[in-house]
């Protein structure tokens, strides 16, 4: 059997088409399956829809949150919520397509695979400043935590093992992108065709993405620090050069009052301070997060008619 797991965060007007879509390309396939839907503190008629579908066909699992956690802890969730061999992310908004899933699961069926990996064929409609920007934080990523993240998605179908080792992973702040490929196993590429999205809309905000791009690259690698090091070593051996130079010319050469110099030296050093102690915090604020052992999600409520279904084997 295959998990469908879908965080959805108000979705009211792709719930029910989303289901369907999925509902009946497992049938038509023949492949047995659930969804899962977790609903991620939506402010609208998302819940409802879920629970009337949970209600009526025991297919579905819906998940209600107790707040909106975000999309990393509703996928999370989903994956501890998953009772199939195998599962898979799924967008709610449909912009990844029903059939890759289908193509993905036959991969998976042959054996030998543990991972099959969504990898977008284009980025779709987005901005030259964006695919840039993701361009640069997957290179960043990618090259410090030893992976592969080129055109990454979280659209990922996942053997029964793999979402064994995901649960097992006890960080707070997750990254599930980097972490489902730092797991490792025996992953397959499938290419897809990122659809627009024609219900609702992005969640995402220019101002949250960059709030992503910094927490995931804090939370998934050192690499900031090495940098503000080098940086310190960089300063330090020009202060040196500069350092003896100062020396040499006030006692052997014209030592005049080097007033800009100065002025320059200070606010240069102090800046370049100032930006290692930022961050510097920024890692010691990721570890106060992460000592104090919060959950990463709080469910309400879980409505599922799995039972009759078990009982009816
Ligand atoms: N989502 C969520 N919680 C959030 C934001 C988004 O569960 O806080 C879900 C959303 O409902 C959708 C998926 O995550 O199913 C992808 O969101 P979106 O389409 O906004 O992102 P994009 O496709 O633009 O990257
Ligand atoms: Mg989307």
């Amino acid at each position: 059997m295959i998990s469908v797991l879908i965080p959805a965060y108000n979705e009211e007007g792709n719930v029910e088409r989303t289901a369907a879509a999925v509902g009946s390309t497992m049938d038509k396939n023949n492949i047995d399956y659930e969804i899962v839907f977790v609903n991620d503190g939506s402010a609208d008629k998302t819940w409802e829809k879920m629970t009337a579908l949970a209600k009526a066909d025991s297919h579905i699992v819906a998940v209600n949150f107790s707040r909106n956690f975000g999309k990393e802890s509703a996928m999370f969730a989903a994956l501890e919520t998953a009772k199939g061999d195998c599962a898979v992310i799924f967008d709610c908004d449909m912009q990844f397509p029903v059939d890759t899933i289908v193509e993905m699961y036959r991969i998976w069926e042959k054996g030998g695979v543990d991972i099959v990996e969504g990898r977008k064929k284009d980025r779709g409609r987005e901005s030259f400043m964006y695919k840039g920007f993701s361009l640069l934080f997957y290179r960043l990523i990618s090259s410090t935590g030893g992976l592969d993240m080129q055109d990454a998605s979280d659209f990922k179908l996942m053997d029964r093992c793999v979402i064994d080792a995901l649960n097992r992973m006890p960080e707070r702040l997750t990254f599930f992108r980097a972490m489902s490929g730092w797991v490792g196993f025996r992953t397959e590429r499938v290419l897809f065709e990122v659809a627009d999205r024609e219900i609702g809309q992005s969640k995402w905000k220019t101002s949250q993405l960059i709030k992503f791009a910094v927490n995931n690259i804090t939370s998934f690698t050192s690499a900031p620090l090495q940098i503000v090091t080098i940086f310190g070593v960089i300063t330090f051996l020009i202060s040196v050069i500069l350092g003896v130079n100062t020396l040499y010319n006030k006692f052997f050469g014209n030592s005049e009052a080097g007033f800009p110099t100065v002025i320059i030296l200070q606010l240069l050093t102090s800046s370049i301070i100032m930006f290692s102690l930022g961050v510097i915090g920024y890692y010691i604020a990721k570890i106060y997060e992460e000592i104090k052992q919060r959950p990463r999600y709080i469910i309400r409520e879980i409505v599922s008619r799995r039972e009759d279904k078990d009982k009816n084997g």
